[in-house]
């Protein structure tokens, strides 16, 4: 049976966060995920804001974590090659009980350790945005926020950690944790394996997995947000983190660029029963555009690319749950990461690792961990006698695939070809931006599913869009030469 020293549970950024932080050390680290990708839970569809942290209650665990995992952003991000822009956030007032709202606001923020700080009047939001709406009357500004690639940081920091010696392994749902002497006994489907510590890292089924060693004692409610994103050629619209003045009926919603330069409306707030559910709604969506018309009164609609929706997974005490196990030595919680869990994740993953060294009385140190990731090629963003010596050394770079994101056919080889590489059309989408533009991966998707096919050597019907089973091609309607399928599905798929 195999042995490991911990056995993460889960693959979104809080678990892929450790992982990393834990590759810093000597220690034997497998990653487990239910999903065939890493970052396919909550982490691929949130707003991807790295909050400034005024809007956590002082003393909670989110409002330190959230100022701590901020401040770290810059470093992580470079050493990692994710998109990272410290934009600043602005919250807006309509009215007089609004600026009330700003100034409680502020004064938590300035509790938190939120640097720079600042109250606006009227005109200086209207200078700094002028697309916002007239009767705007001030707004509270956090220059410490940004915006990031979520999905892309998870996707890093699972890369730089299995380059570090972590093992990812996908597909591989925890169904039954055993307590031991020598740790835990983890049923991964059909297989077994050992580890002296468990992190849980399970989001939306945190609770499930504490409830597998431990007494019952959170319950996780999934809360959606759903959204609406815009062309690039919109992205401009606005330059910062734009929120409402959130009131007792929630936070508002807010209008932002993304790390990539599209713009972006969300999300809402609704519970819903299932941790599944993340299908956008006609009435959501509505909703949502609504309240961005009160904020940029001409917003252009007409520019949507997509919708989309994540969950949160919320709890009744509203912070996040991250401690060591009383009941079962060696298994932490890391739970009930809602939001800022984004924001918060690399201050999280330092804090759970002091922990874990605490419980096992340290770690020696990996002194041949590398803290980056490997360099990867944006082809459009090299100069012409760059683009020519690249072509000629790898013909593959002179194939543009997506014309939408300008890109080319050897830079979605390479994001399948590293560790924790890509295996479906949304998880190349996610790595090298290939189907993320205007037409959705309309025109690429049929070329990257025959890319994905041939790179990981497998039949193209079996290349899935995003899920398990989440399949694209049901058989070939003419000739089925081209795929190698045996003649008896020629026959039935014509019939379909
Ligand atoms: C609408 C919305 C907007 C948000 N906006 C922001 C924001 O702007 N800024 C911010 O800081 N935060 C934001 N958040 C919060 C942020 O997205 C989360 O805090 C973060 O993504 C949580 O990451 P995670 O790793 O805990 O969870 P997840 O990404 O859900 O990862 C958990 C993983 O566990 C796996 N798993 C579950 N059960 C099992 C099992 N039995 N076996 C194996 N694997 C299992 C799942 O497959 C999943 O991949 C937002 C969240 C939502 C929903």
């Amino acid at each position: 049976m195999r042995m490991y020293d911990v056995a993460i549970i889960g693959a979104g950024v809080i678990g892929t966060a450790i992982a990393r932080e834990l590759s810093k050390y000597n220690v034997k680290v497998i990653v487990l995920d239910k999903e065939n990708d890493v970052a396919n839970g909550t982490t691929k569809a949130n707003s991807g804001i790295v909050h400034a942290g005024y809007d956590a209650k002082s003393g909670t665990l989110k409002a330190r974590l959230n100022v701590a995992g901020n401040a770290m952003y810059e470093d992580l991000c470079k050493a990692l090659e994710v998109p990272f822009k410290r934009i600043g956030s602005l919250v807006v007032a309509f009215d007089e009980e609004d600026m009330a709202t700003l100034q409680e606001l502020y004064q938590q923020g300035l509790d938190n350790g939120v640097p720079n700080l600042q109250l606006l009047g009227r005109d200086e939001v209207k200078e700094m945005e002028p697309n916002l709406s007239d009767e705007i009357i001030g707004a509270l500004y956090a220059p410490s926020a940004g915006i990031v690639g979520p999905w892309e940081l998870a996707i890093a920091l699972a890369e730089n950690a299995a380059d570090n010696g972590v093992e990812i392994r996908l597909n591989a749902a925890v169904t039954q944790i055993e307590a031991n002497e020598q740790g835990f006994l983890v049923t991964v489907d059909e297989d077994t394996l050992q580890a002296k510590y468990i992190i849980n890292c399970a989001g939306l089924y945190g609770d499930k997995i504490n409830n597998m060693v431990n007494t019952p004692s959170f319950e996780i409610v999934p809360n959606r947000g759903e959204y609406n994103l815009f062309d690039k050629g919109v992205g401009d619209y606005v330059n910062h983190v734009v929120f409402q003045t959130p009131t007792k009926h929630g936070k508002g919603v807010l209008v932002l660029p993304t790390a990539h330069g599209n713009l972006m409306i969300g999300p809402t707030a609704e519970p819903v029963d299932e941790p599944e559910a993340v299908e956008t709604t006609e009435v959501g969506l509505k909703f949502l555009r609504e309240k961005a018309k009160r904020v940029v009164p001409k917003f252009p609609f007409q520019a949507v690319i997509t919708s989309f929706a994540g969950l949160r997974a919320k709890v009744k005490t509203n912070d996040f749950i991250i401690e060591a196990s009383a009941e079962t030595k060696g298994f932490i919680n890391v739970a009930a990461i809602d939001s800022p869990g984004l924001s918060a994740a690399p201050a999280i993953a330092e804090m759970v690792v002091g922990m874990l060294k605490d419980i096992a009385g340290g770690f020696a140190v990996n002194s041949s961990f590398k803290p980056n990731r490997r360099p990867s090629i944006h082809f459009m963003a090299l100069s012409p006698e760059e683009k020519a010596a690249l072509i000629a050394k790898d013909p593959r770079y002179g194939r543009v695939i997506c014309r939408c994101e300008g890109i080319t056919e050897g830079e979605i080889v390479d994001i399948i070809n590293r560790k924790a590489g890509a295996t479906s059309l949304d998880a190349v989408k996610r790595r090298a931006r290939a189907g993320a533009g205007r037409c959705q991966g309309g025109f690429c998707g049929p070329r990257v599913m025959e890319i994905l096919a041939r790179e990981l050597k497998v039949d193209i019907t079996s290349v899935v869009k995003d899920r398990k089973a989440s399949y694209i091609l049901t058989g070939a309607t003419k000739s089925n030469d081209e795929y190698g399928l045996p003649s008896q599905q020629v026959a039935d798929s014509q019939d379909i």
